[in-house]
């Protein structure tokens, strides 16, 4: 009997690829899978059955894989970053012929992804970088997808993946990012947004509980509070969950016994750089990123702790502590946190903008905070308002200043700043809150003291300044005259 053939393909059934490989049988396209080590085939297979009986077929080479799934072809791959994409592209690509597609789903760079374009395009083959958001979960049920590259070949895949990402009322989150590697460079932002996110979230957690004293119980509840009101977000929903968890060890919560280290992969780092190579400041993302190279130090902060013994300031922390009025800190927390994390998504979005005017990306901003807006981790209700702001403006400067965001900035400003002369004072460090209140603070003021900078360049390199009050480049003999 002809066997029928898969809608789709998915290679690389690790957490994610499995998650996404169900979800899309659920959604009913037949789907080819693979995966090098076999077993997780049979495990692929395994759960297809026992979650539905999902229209899944398991496939153990290279071959029988690709030749299950009709033409053209689109092959999802869902493997580490890096080498192992090209070792499995080379595999698949061997069966595939002119026409068909890869999708990459990993975290790959984008320059990977560029040159895999243009090997695919020698084969006749379509390619795709597709960043998936969402971890296991969003992969499972819907996550947000940001595919770039080849429009034919997203034209071949859209109603699978519309129907397979997380659905807002304002449609499915997933759009045609733009060519080249900019889906995978959008989900690196993404992921540089999601660094900040969770960097401004512990300092909230760290004022709440270090300044104010409130106990897990308590942030448990501010946190489901907030996650009623315009900070209402997945990040903010899972961090009230966290406190309610007690120890299965011993005594209290489990937030307690966790080792103050974070991982990373790699992501917030490489946005941190392209931000450099751009020249855009993204000050709240590059403190979340030194706050995790600084907790990974956690033996030389323990010795630092007791050389520095004298430098905390206890008496200060005693009297702040005891004249505070916790309600209102809880309130000027809220407003610091919701402040900060608009600069940094101010950040994020300029630095998208920068880039998609090197690549010619046309990047459309009001776009990528609408699929942001459901699936994937920084989720939130907020994106909806910095949809609207770029779809009020697609040329705004800066999330800062849509007259929207300027007003709620300026009024949160006091709360913002109380909040970090608190901790500054209690010597209780807020890196992002910080950084992001700088960069509003100079962003804001129409002079900076940098004619100064210019004026020590042009002092001891003649590299010579420009004039407030007439046009030219001068240069002058200061140690002469001074
Ligand atoms: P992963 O741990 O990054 O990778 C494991 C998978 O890669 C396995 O299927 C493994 O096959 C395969 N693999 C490794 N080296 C290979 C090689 N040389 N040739 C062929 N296959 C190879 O898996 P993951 O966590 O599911 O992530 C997949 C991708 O999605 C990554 O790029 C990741 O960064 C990205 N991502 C992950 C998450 C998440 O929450 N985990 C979220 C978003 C994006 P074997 O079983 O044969 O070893």
């Amino acid at each position: 009997a002809a066997t029928t053939l898969s809608n789709i393909g998915l290679a690389g059934l690790a957490v994610m690829g499995q998650n996404l490989a169900l979800n899309i049988a659920e959604k009913g396209f037949p789907i080819s899978v693979y995966n090098r080590t076999t077993s997780k085939v049979d495990e692929t297979l395994d759960r297809a059955h026992n979650e539905g009986h999902l229209p899944l077929t398991g496939h153990y080479t290279p071959r029988d894989f690709v030749l299950s799934i009709q033409k053209p072809r689109s092959v999802i791959i869902l493997v580490k970053a890096g080498a192992p994409v090209d070792q499995t592209i080379a595999a698949l690509s061997a069966h595939m012929e002119p026409g068909d597609t890869i999708i990459d789903g990993g975290n790959e760079w984008y320059e990977n992804t560029e040159r895999r374009i243009v090997e695919a395009e020698s084969k006749g083959l379509l390619y795709l970088g597709m960043g998936v958001s969402g971890g296991e979960e969003g992969a499972r049920n819907g996550p947000s997808l940001m595919p770039g590259g080849s429009f034919e070949a997203y034209n071949n895949i859209k109603n699978i993946v519309e129907k397979v990402a997380a659905q807002v009322e304002d449609g499915p989150c997933v759009t045609y990012i733009g060519e080249g590697g900019s889906g995978n460079f959008v989900k690196m932002v993404h992921n540089g947004i999601e660094y900040g996110d969770m960097q401004l979230i512990s300092e909230a957690y760290d004022v709440l509980k270090n300044v104010g004293g409130l106990s897990n119980a308590e942030l448990a509840d501010i946190f489901d509070e907030w996650n009623r009101g315009e900070l209402e977000s997945f990040l903010i929903e899972i961090t009230a969950d966290i406190f309610k968890v007690k120890d299965e060890h011993g005594d209290g919560e489990l937030v307690d016994k966790i080792l103050d280290k974070t991982g990373m992969k790699g992501t917030g780092k490489w946005t941190v750089q392209q931000a450099a190579e751009l020249s855009v400041a993204a000050p709240t993302i590059a403190a979340s990123l030194d706050c995790r190279y600084l907790s990974g130090l956690k033996n030389e902060r323990v010795a630092a702790a007791e050389v520095l013994a004298g430098a905390g300031l206890k008496e200060e922390v005693g009297s702040v502590r005891s004249g505070i009025d916790k309600k209102r800190l809880i309130d000027d927390v809220r407003q610091a946190l919701y402040a900060s994390k608009i600069c940094s998504y101010a950040q994020g979005m300029n630095l998208l903008r920068a880039k998609s005017l090197e690549k010619n990306w046309n990047l459309n901003f009001g776009e990528l905070a609408r699929i942001w807006k459901g699936g994937c981790i920084i989720r939130a209700v907020f994106l909806d308002r910095i949809k609207k702001a770029y779809q009020r403006n697609p040329n705004l400067a800066s999330l800062v200043v849509d007259p929207d965001f300027a007003k709620e900035m300026v009024q949160r400003q006091a709360a913002w700043r109380r909040v970090v002369g608190l901790a500054i004072s209690a010597g209780i460090s807020t890196p992002g809150m910080c950084a992001s209140l700088s960069y509003f603070d100079t962003y804001r003021r129409a002079r900076l003291p940098a004619n100064l900078v210019q004026a020590q360049r042009d002092l001891f390199g003649a590299h010579t300044y420009e004039r407030v009050d007439r046009p030219g480049a001068f240069h002058t003999e200061w140690t002469k005259l001074a």
